[in-house]
């Protein structure tokens, strides 16, 4: 017997099992009325025999006071005759005493579901043969049609409830709306963009970390510009047939233009788009093709067709360069971890509607909730809420969301890491002393923004502007990279007496520099206007210069000595600039403690100034 012979014997003794319990269910909610007529059980009523009855669905149960232990039945085919005939009657007598208890819903109509179900299971049963024994045995085995079907994308789409979530529902994430506008105004109006010859973006990619919002964001898009939304996860299409994934992202294609305007959601794109001919272990073929038939597919639409495809992944790096070149994913959004001001609008958002306790400051919970990502911060809220029901209050107090944040903390739903307080301490001073020294040295560019949220390996963030472009760089130039790259571990060394890993890329990255600038461009007094190198920064990496060094021991050891140099006198007056300021590096540590982010203006005003013009972000 072939296995496919006896998989059909079973389910024919399983539909055989299924039809015999249909039919005995059928038998049972017809025997179990006992043949009353509406009279007599009208006359029950008036002469005082009824001692309790309950009408389930559309079956009336009564006990009577001769024999309690017994229940009778009847059928009501017409409750609303039942109610208005019975039931002054059925008060009269409850407040008398003579009914005990009762129970109808006035609303009761024929409950027409529970007498069709029954009659409806067996007509999927019988369709349910049909399928498989007429169909499925011409064709034998998987036949081509469901061969088609195996490969259709399973795309969702939104819920009624999913539908009404616009940007309002995403809290914090100022800069990331900000960049998606555009595609919500390119969606509402095509039209304008496509007469004004604009190049609206195929494809965005949103990364971040899991948690912090990015499929939030997508069906916010969606909603705000009121199109649809298909979403499928790259998983989806990892399949273990070949040509299954490609043709699945073909159909995907197919339907978005079928119902475009529409949002493409891609989540978790690096599961189909990892950068081809890498990874362990062969037989990588169905991933390529299937990556390979989504360059094709968004080269292949137009702009103008109304389809802008959104993709999520916490890893950019491992995705394919082809993905990310102009007219495919060529944009990306950074979806970070929100920051105080951030975390106390999410607590905000998912408080809402929500009874707080007088005591409740959302304020105090964001403080202390640094490393959460908006579902941490949603799921600490839920918590809070789980922990007030048990305690069987009708409000959340601030010890209920105490508990919860430790809970959260704790719980295997952690996406994230909590930053304990002594970290990011060192990481504001350490961001401080960067920015102070920046701003200290007056040929380095402005700064224009200080973050101590994490963000990949980097703890926190100073981010200088430069207001000009540079088409070569001046030795005072370099010398002055290097004091302020320094500045993180000076800083952490001056305010708290310890230094921190954390400055390690920043002290390698001033001795790149000033290496380069004694032996590939010659500035180096001692050392004479001598190139070393072919002018590559392989002579960086120390393994490569013992290989193919083309100089003698005694110039390396110069070298080595002229770099110790330059970068200790760097240091001496990264020490100096931090001494004399030690007032607004403090000042702007404090700021970064209390609020995490500290933008342009905020950061001036700690030296009485202002801005002098305006800087905008130029974000590619
Ligand atoms: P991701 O796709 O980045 O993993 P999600 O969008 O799935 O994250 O976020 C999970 C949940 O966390 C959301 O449904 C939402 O309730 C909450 N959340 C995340 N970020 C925010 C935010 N910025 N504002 C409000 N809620 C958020
Ligand atoms: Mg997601
Ligand atoms: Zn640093």
């Amino acid at each position: 017997m072939s296995r496919h012979n006896r998989a059909s014997n079973l389910s024919f003794l399983f539909l055989g099992l299924v039809i015999l319990l249909c039919a005995s269910w059928i038998w049972q909610l017809n025997s179990q009325t006992d043949s009353l007529t509406f009279s007599e059980v009208e006359q029950l009523f008036r002469q005082e025999k009824v001692e309790s009855f309950v009408v389930e669905d559309n079956l009336l149960v009564l006990h009577l006071r001769e024999n309690p232990e017994e229940s009778w039945r009847y059928e009501l085919y017409d409750f609303d005759l039942f109610y208005d005939t019975l039931a002054p009657l059925v008060e009269e007598q409850a407040a008398k005493g003579v009914i005990t208890s009762y129970d109808y819903q006035q609303d009761h109509s024929t409950n027409w579901l529970e007498i069709l179900l029954p009659w409806l299971m067996m007509a999927a049963m019988i369709g349910a043969m049909w399928y498989f024994f007429i169909l499925r045995g011409q064709g034998g085995g998987m036949g081509a049609d469901r061969m088609a079907k195996f490969g259709s994308a399973r795309t969702r789409t939104l819920s009624e409830k999913d539908k009404k979530v616009t940007f309002e529902d995403v809290a914090g994430a100022d800069e990331e709306k900000e960049e998606l506008r555009e595609i919500v105004g390119f969606l509402r109006d095509p039209r304008k963009y496509i007469n004004l010859g604009a190049r609206i973006p195929k494809g965005v990619l949103l990364v971040g970390p899991p948690g912090t919002g990015k499929t939030l964001l997508a069906k916010a898009v969606a909603g705000e510009a009121g199109v649809g939304f298909l979403s499928i996860s790259g998983s989806d299409f990892v399949e273990l047939y070949v040509g299954v994934g490609a043709s699945r992202v073909r159909d995907l294609f197919d339907q978005a233009k079928r119902t475009s305007p529409v949002i493409v959601f891609i989540d978790e794109i690096d599961a189909v788009g990892r950068q081809r001919g890498t990874g362990v272990g062969g037989g990588h073929d169905e991933r390529e093709q299937t990556l390979n038939q989504l360059l094709v597919e968004m080269d292949g639409f137009a702009a103008n067709e109304g389809v802008v495809v959104l993709a999520a992944t916490n890893r950019a790096d491992v995705l394919d360069p082809a993905l990310l070149r102009p007219g495919r994913f060529d944009r990306q959004i950074y979806v970070g971890l929100p920051d105080i001001k951030g975390r106390e609008e999410i607590l905000r958002v998912h408080a809402k509607g929500k009874p707080l306790a007088e005591d409740v400051n959302l304020r105090t919970l964001a403080r202390g909730t640094s490393g959460f990502t908006g579902a941490d911060l949603e799921n600490l809220v839920n918590e809070g809420a789980l922990l007030a029901a048990r305690k069987d209050r009708d409000y959340i107090t601030m010890d209920d969301l105490h508990e919860a944040e430790i809970k959260v903390i704790a719980g295997p739903e952690k996406r994230s890491r909590v930053i304990p307080q002594h970290e990011r301490k060192l990481t504001a001073w350490h961001e401080a002393g960067h920015a102070v020294v920046m701003h200290a040295l007056p040929g380095h560019d402005p700064v224009n923004q200080i973050t101590i949220v994490p963000r990949g390996q980097a703890g926190g963030m100073t981010i200088a502007l430069p207001e000009e472009d540079r088409s070569y760089l001046s030795k005072r130039y370099m010398e002055d990279q290097i004091v302020a790259l320094l500045g993180g571990r000076v800083a952490e060394k001056l305010c708290l007496g310890d230094v921190s890993t954390g400055a390690s890329n920043d002290i390698q990255r001033a001795t790149a520099i000033a290496r380069k600038m004694v032996a590939v461009y010659g500035m180096s007094e001692k050392i004479g206007t001598v190139s070393f190198d072919g002018g590559s920064d392989e002579v960086f990496i120390g393994r490569t210069m013992s290989h193919s060094r083309s100089y003698s021991e005694a110039v390396a050891a110069q070298i080595d000595e002229e770099v110790r140099r330059v970068v200790s006198e760097a240091y001496r007056r990264c020490e100096d600039i931090l001494t004399s300021q030690r007032k607004e590096l403090d000042a702007v540590a404090g700021y970064l403690l209390e609020n995490e982010t500290m933008e342009q203006a905020e950061f001036l005003r700690v030296f009485g100034e202002t801005p002098k013009v305006s800087v905008e972000l130029e974000k590619n």
